[in-house]
Formats: C-alpha cells, structure tokens, sequence
C-alpha cells in the first residue's frame, strides 16, 4: 500500500510550511487530477488519489499535523487511510460534507452526498437485495362438467428460465466470466476521503464483481431465456369461474438468490345451457303448465348426475325456487356439495283452439278470485 510511505508534503506538492489554505487549495487540484472517476483508464490514478486523500487527511488536522511533523513515531501503526483491511469506512460520528461534499459536489455532478450511492464503509460487495420472483397468471379453459367432476390439465406457460447454452453463466460456451478488473472482484470500487472511505457499486462490472468478456449469443449474456414450462394442474372438482389455483414456487425465479413467486392458475368455465353457479349451488328452470302449477305435478328435473323427480307442489308460484338438496356444485376444500334450485317459470298457454277457450272461460266463472284486490294502490 502506498499510503504513508511518501512524505505528506511531497505528495501535495508543498513546503513544510504551508498554510492551511494551501493544503487545502492542493488538495483540490490534485484530487480532481486523480479521481478515478476522471481518469476511468488510469489504474494509477486511483492509488495517486488515495495518496493524495491520505495526506490531506493528516495535513488539514493541525493535531495530526503536529505529530506528523514530529516524526514517524507518533504514527508507525495506524497509518492513516490504509492498513491490510483496505480502506475501511470511519464507524465514528465523523459527518460527511463540509469540504468533502463541497469538493466533490461537481465532479459527481450531484450534490454532494447525496450524489453518491455507496456512503460509508468501504470493503466486501455491495449488498445486492435479494428479490422475489413475479408471480405469473395464467388462465385455462374447463368445460361445466370438468369443473364439476374436477379435471387435470396441462398448460404451456412462458417463463424465464436459466440459459440452456451457457447452463446461466452468460458467458459463451467454452468461455467463462472473469473476475472484474476494475474492482478486482469486490464489486464496488472505494476511495479514501480523509476520514472516510467511499464505496459505490463498481460501474465496470455492476456491482456483481465478474465481467462476460464473451457473451453467450443465446441469452446475450443475460443467463436467462425464455421458455415454454409445461405444468400439469389438477383443477378439484367444484371449481368456478374465476378459481385461482396456487402453484408455489412455479412462477418468474427470484433475483440474487430470492424466491421464486408463485405461478397461479385461474380457471375459466365454460357456460352451462342448462345450469347456472350460483355459489355451490345449481340454478336449473323448470317450466310448468298453468294446470301443473295450479293442481300440483311430479316433474323430473336435471341434475348434474342424471335426472330427479320434482314434486312441485300445488298453487306453485311462478319463480318459486324449490330446493333439491345435495345436488349442486361440490364445495372447494371438501365439505359435500351445493343445493340444486329448481326455479318454476309458469309458462301460459297460447294459441288456444276453441274447446280450450271454453273451458277456461267456464273455469273462469267458477274462479272468481280477483287477483289485484287488497293490493296497495290499487282501488276495487
Ligand atoms: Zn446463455
Ligand atoms: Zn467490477
């Protein structure tokens, strides 16, 4: 490591009697100069920057000057800025700003702090959070009898899978990634700031501390394609409209070692021309003549396994729902099945011959019940 190995002085350029302002003044000049940020190509820029930021650490503390200018033996260990551990950051309460964010404010472009993703501390990789994968939505069509019996289904779905060409790694086949030669594998790059030392995500690499020197062509580097995944799904009897299945852990993978999400399934029900869902329980139309709803009749009456008698009782009105029990949908998670509703649509006769109007007008002297009387709003 070079920090501490050249004199203070020399390396900002100054005579042991410099002032405050001219350290200060030499820093900023040569800290622009050699900031790695200006001098993207220059591996050695970066190890004059930390000389640099070195010295003026020592040199703009007037204590730390003192003892300095004393002689090595006030320092020896704990030579500022550096040591094996590399730059750490200062754990202190030390605030950033001041000269620092005033100084680099311009070259980051930002202003000051704010501008700089990294903050303190500088040594291992950036975290990289790990992320859920996305969950995917797919629908499949099932007839009314399959949701009703239950069905198992395949279904093709586009997901993002590893490469098959370079087995994820991104790189050509027979080439592999190479360790990042900008920040050495680390991931982040990191400079020292007097007290501080700065890490960001290594912009060569992006943080992941390996470059693709040769992309694979299949995934162009990515490590991931595209591909159809076929899944069996076992849709339970008594599904509806709507019915979301879960498959966990089946849907887009998860990034940086994050869990996949989930892939979930949504049924869609064919219409029945017979039944209509309602819940658990089937809704069927029973139409009746006006002498079966009035005299009472046995009907038989369509179930989703074969058909029942109805009796439908005596002076049924018309849209009265009556209940064949245990014979609708099956329930979702166990629990039997649904009702069937029969509903009673009367259906009046037409195109009457003449025998069949006489009856009814005889029938009509013998029933002389006036059907709107007693009704509010209405007057007799
Ligand atoms: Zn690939
Ligand atoms: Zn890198």
């Amino acid at each position: 490591m070079a920090t501490g190995t050249r004199d203070y002085y020399d390396v900002l350029g100054l005579k042991k009697t410099a002032t405050q302002d001219e350290i200060k003044k030499a820093y900023r000049k040569l800290a622009r100069k050699y900031h790695p940020d200006a001098n993207p190509d220059d591996p050695k820029a970066e190890e004059k920057f930390k000389e640099v930021s070195s010295a003026y650490e020592v040199l703009s503390d007037p204590q730390k000057r003192e003892q300095y200018d004393a002689g090595p033996s006030f320092f020896g260990q704990g030579a500022p800025g550096g040591g094996a551990g590399g730059y750490r950051g200062f754990q202190g309460g030390q605030p950033m700003g001041g000269d620092w964010a005033d100084l680099f404010g311009n070259l980051f472009g930002g202003g000051g702090a704010g501008g700089f993703g990294g903050g303190f501390g500088g040594g291992g990789r950036p975290q990289q959070r790990a992320e859920r994968g996305e969950d995917i939505s797919v629908g499949v069509r099932v007839s009314f009898e399959d949701s009703l019996k239950g069905v198992t289904t395949k279904i093709s779905v586009p997901l993002t899978v590893q490469c098959d060409t370079c087995r994820g790694s991104g790189a050509a086949p027979g080439t592999s990634p190479t360790t990042c030669p900008q920040c050495k594998g680390r991931g982040v790059v990191s400079q020292s700031q007097g007290f501080f030392a700065l890490s960001q995500p290594c912009g060569r690499c992006g943080g992941s501390g390996t470059v693709i020197e040769h992309p694979c062509a299949a995934c162009g580097g990515s490590g991931l394609t595209r591909a159809l995944k076929k899944f069996t799904v076992p849709l339970p009897a008594g599904v509806k409209d709507g019915t979301k299945i879960r498959l966990k852990s089946k849907g887009e993978p998860g990034a940086y070692g994050g869990p996949p999400g989930d892939l979930y399934v949504i049924a869609q029900v064919d219409e029945s021309p017979v039944f209509e869902r309602r819940g658990s329980d089937l809704l069927v139309e029973v139409p009746v003549t006006i002498t079966e709803a009035a005299l009472g009749a046995s009907v038989r009456v369509p179930t989703p396994d074969g058909s029942v008698a109805l009796k439908v009782p005596a002076g049924v009105q018309d849209g009265k729902l009556l209940k064949i029990k245990s014979k609708g949908a099956p329930k979702l998670g166990g629990g039997g099945k649904g009702d069937l509703l029969a509903r009673i649509k009367v259906l009046v006769p037409e195109g009457l011959n003449g025998e069949q109007k006489e009856l009814l007008k005889k029938f009509a002297q013998s029933y002389k019940k006036d059907p709107r009387a007693g009704r509010p709003g209405w007057s007799a």
